[in-house]
């Protein structure tokens, strides 16, 4: 079997960036939810002493609290500040960028449609501060009654997906948008498209929106792992090239590990 690494894979700026800001913290500082979506980064920072924690109420007073990359709404900012939280914010700027996108189509009076996953962190923040800035939010396929909308999405959707999305749109309602994939989901999920082989191994966390949807625009069959014992479990039988890629929040030790180890189990095999 030969192995080709896909490039580019691994960690975007905004992974970089935020984890550069968890790791120039002291031990004890709180972070609300996981700072990106992978159990080794997240294991690794609660090794150093950091603290996961799903509400506020969980960080001790006048401790500091780091917002994850994916961003928070501006009503959990608020209760922060309430109370008496050192704030530490990690958000990507690209997710920023689309904050702020959502709040100017909203400040004009738009109904904002957002692309993305209803449950996902990054979707709640942009919700959050559509709502903020007085607007309403409608997670697609959700719409609003209305002749001309904003539209924004999530960074991390397929991008082929969110094009056509935006298509329909267009088809019935007027529509102002900034929706797009941020620069390293396109990049990634571009370098996978182009892949010829006849199995894909992506690494990464099934919490991971950006590495789901790496296995979704594969062109042949695909693997995921998140774990070494993952990775030690899987079956290559019958496949002849195998691509390996990872998510934008995998480890590139991790990476470098399962890489060596395919090589290896391929050369006994
Ligand atoms: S995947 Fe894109 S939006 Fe998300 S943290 Fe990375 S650069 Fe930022």
């Amino acid at each position: 079997m030969t192995v080709e690494v896909i490039q580019p894979h691994g960690f975007c700026a905004g992974v970089t960036g935020a984890l550069k800001k968890a790791l120039a913290l002291p031990g004890g500082a709180c972070c609300l939810h996981e700072l990106v979506h992978n159990e080794l980064v997240v294991a690794s920072l609660e090794r150093r002493g950091m603290r996961f924690v799903k509400r506020l109420d969980e960080v001790p007073k006048g401790a500091t609290v780091l917002f994850s990359a994916h961003g928070v709404a501006p009503s959990v900012r608020n209760e922060a500040v309430r109370r008496g939280l050192s704030i530490v914010d990690a958000t990507c700027p690209f997710v920023a960028r689309v904050h702020s996108a959502a709040r100017s189509f909203a400040a004009k009076g738009l109904p904002v449609v957002v692309i993305g996953k209803p449950n996902h962190a990054e979707v709640q923040g942009i919700v959050g501060e559509i709502e903020d800035a007085g607007g309403m939010a409608y997670v697609y396929p959700s719409l609003p009654d209305a002749k001309r909308i904003g539209v924004v999405s999530q960074t991390t959707m397929n991008a082929d997906d969110v094009a056509e999305t935006v298509a329909a749109l267009r088809g019935k309602f007027e529509v102002e948008t900034l929706a797009d994939v941020c620069g390293a989901t396109r990049e990634r999920q571009s370098a996978v498209k182009s892949f010829k082989g006849d199995a894909l191994l992506v690494l990464g966390s099934a919490s991971s929106s950006n590495t789901r949807r790496l296995c979704e625009v594969a062109p042949c069959r695909t693997f995921r792992a998140a774990t070494m014992e993952e990775v030690r479990s899987l079956d290559f039988s019958g496949v002849e090239k195998l691509g390996v890629t990872s998510g934008a929040s995998t480890p590139e030790d991790f990476f470098a590990e399962a890489i060596q180890f395919i090589k290896e189990k391929g050369n006994k095999a």
